[in-house]
């Protein structure tokens, strides 16, 4: 039997953050789905003469999310121009950081296990070629060229291409929860670099090989799997691995050799000369860090203590959107807030997915939610009443007025529920003795449903059970005393 191998991966990944500018320039950085090349200036076209700026929201928005990673932060950072021929960059180097990022030592902490982050450094991106299908072109959009990155580069603590997935969403609903990006693989916001090997258990580090730019989640689960594979396959044979830099083909489902590796003595790293190094400063730090939010980790454990199921409070604490919705919701209801979670992940979720809409785009305020439930609690209308209403209020009814207007409230009037339960009681009067005779007491919950059912579903229900009980003690206290 061979020794089982193991997988050791280490990841880079790519945050464009969320600032109002470019990251060396004012070249305003809302360009998403604008027109090609519309969202550039001097800096970014890499005309002679233009200086870059560090951006100072940028900055901050780094040591943001250096807080919440636990990094060492305070000192000295530079940048360093690192040079290479891009197609996409007319200025021909990225201004990055190399032996002076902002933050070093961090951690993320996933459910148990402890990923070590090995630096986060800040970067200006590269423009986009565009290669249009049949044609001997390709077109340059500069739109995204200076656009600020967080690179965030982890130890090799990853241990499985499941893990490593996990590791991106939890990454990418930190960064969300901070405002630092909004981190969506969709639109090229969170692009991740990983690095595989394989090894013995308790074996030195292999050789490991990197695939570069991938765009989904999904695809870095797969391409590590596949070259999980490779690798076991090259050393089952008693091949080396060599260590490479691969694509990714999603259609194809499989790695295709880039390069074989270049040494970082070729980027010719020097400090970038028209840029002052920068003091990352207790004082600043600590301004920082009084807007740092409460992170998903902690709004766990606060669900949980809400007695919000374990499943669900983890679920939510991973969509800021979400969560914040609840919270108002929660803010705005008495009752337990499994009740509101139940709704949301519910009823909501579905109409929503449904409907294509995100929550935070969705007319349904969190207040008429709470609302709503709290109807259903003071027994003013039925659970049943209440999801019929929530299409309503899901298009920003408020549900109050909606009971009002269509005078909606359950039933609570006393004739009504107690034809309703003579009714019953004579149509099912095998259950009925079974309660009354005490054979099986249970039966009652049958009882009411039925009741229930034949006031399609409009009975207040507290009430209905007390008048339904007393009605059944009586008729069996009436038994026990005949002769
Ligand atoms: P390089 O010098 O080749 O760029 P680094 O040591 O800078 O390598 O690491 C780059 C990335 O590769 C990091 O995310 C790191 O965790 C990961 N990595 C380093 N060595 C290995 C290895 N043997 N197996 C898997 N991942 C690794
Ligand atoms: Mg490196």
């Amino acid at each position: 039997m061979p020794e089982p191998l193991e997988a050791v991966i280490g990841l880079e990944v790519h945050l464009q953050l969320r600032t109002r500018t470019k990251m060396f320039s004012a070249c305003r950085a809302d360009y998403f789905s604008a027109e090609p090349n519309s969202f550039t200036d001097p800096l970014t076209l890499g005309l002679p003469g233009a200086l870059p700026v560090i951006n100072r929201q940028a900055v901050e928005l780094a040591i943001l999310f250096g807080l919440a990673l636990g990094c060492q932060l305070e000192g000295r950072a530079q940048f360093h121009r690192k040079n290479y021929f891009y197609p996409d960059s007319p200025k021909n180097y990225q201004i990055s950081q190399y032996d002076s990022p902002i933050g070093r030592s961090g951690h993320l902490d996933l459910g148990g296990r402890t990923v070590r982050v090995r630096r986060i450094h800040l970067e200006d991106d590269a423009g986009k070629l565009i290669h249009p299908p049949g044609e001997p072109v390709s077109l340059l959009d500069l739109n995204r060229a200076g656009m600020p990155l967080i690179e965030l580069v982890t130890e090799p603590d990853l241990t499985s291409p499941l893990e490593a997935r996990d590791f991106l969403y939890q990454l990418r609903s930190l960064a969300q929860t901070l405002g630092v990006s909004d981190a969506n693989p969709e639109e090229g916001k969170m692009r991740a670099d990983v690095n595989l090997s394989l090894r013995a258990p308790g074996a030195p580090l292999g050789t490991k090989v990197e695939i570069k730019n991938l765009n989904s989640f999904r695809s870095v689960q797969r391409a590590l799997e596949y070259q999980t594979e490779v690798q076991r396959r090259q050393l089952r044979s008693g091949e080396a691995v060599r260590q490479a830099t691969f694509g990714w083909d999603e259609a194809a489902g499989r790695t295709y050799l880039l390069r074989s590796k270049e040494q970082e003595a070729d980027y010719r790293y020097f400090p970038e000369p028209d840029l002052p190094p920068l003091a990352i400063t207790k004082p600043w730090i600590e301004k920082i860090r009084a807007r740092l939010p409460e992170l998903p980790s902690a709004k766990e454990a606060r669900y949980l203590a809400l007695g919000v199921r374990a499943a669900e409070a983890a679920l939510l604490s991973q969509s800021p959107d979400l969560s914040s919705f609840l919270d108002r919701a929660i803010a705005a209801y008495p009752g337990p807030a499994q009740t509101l979670v139940n709704w949301l992940l519910g009823d909501v979720a579905g109409t929503l997915t449904a409907s294509g809409i995100e929550i935070a785009a969705s007319p349904l305020r969190p207040e008429h939610l709470a609302a709503l439930a709290a109807l259903v609690d003071r027994g003013e209308i039925s659970g049943k009443m209440a999801k019929e209403l929530l299409p309503e209020v899901m298009e920003g009814g408020d549900p109050q007025e909606l009971v009002a207007a269509r005078g909606l409230r359950a039933v609570r009037d006393e004739t009504t529920l107690t034809e309703a339960i003579e009714a019953t009681l004579r149509e099912q009067r095998e259950l009925a003795e079974r309660v009354i005779s005490g054979s099986n007491p249970k039966a009652i919950h049958a009882l009411f449903g039925q009741v229930m059912r034949r006031t399609g579903g409009a009975a207040q229900p507290e009430r209905l059970r007390d008048l339904l009980r007393a009605r059944l003690e009586r008729l069996a206290a009436e038994r026990a005393e005949r002769p």
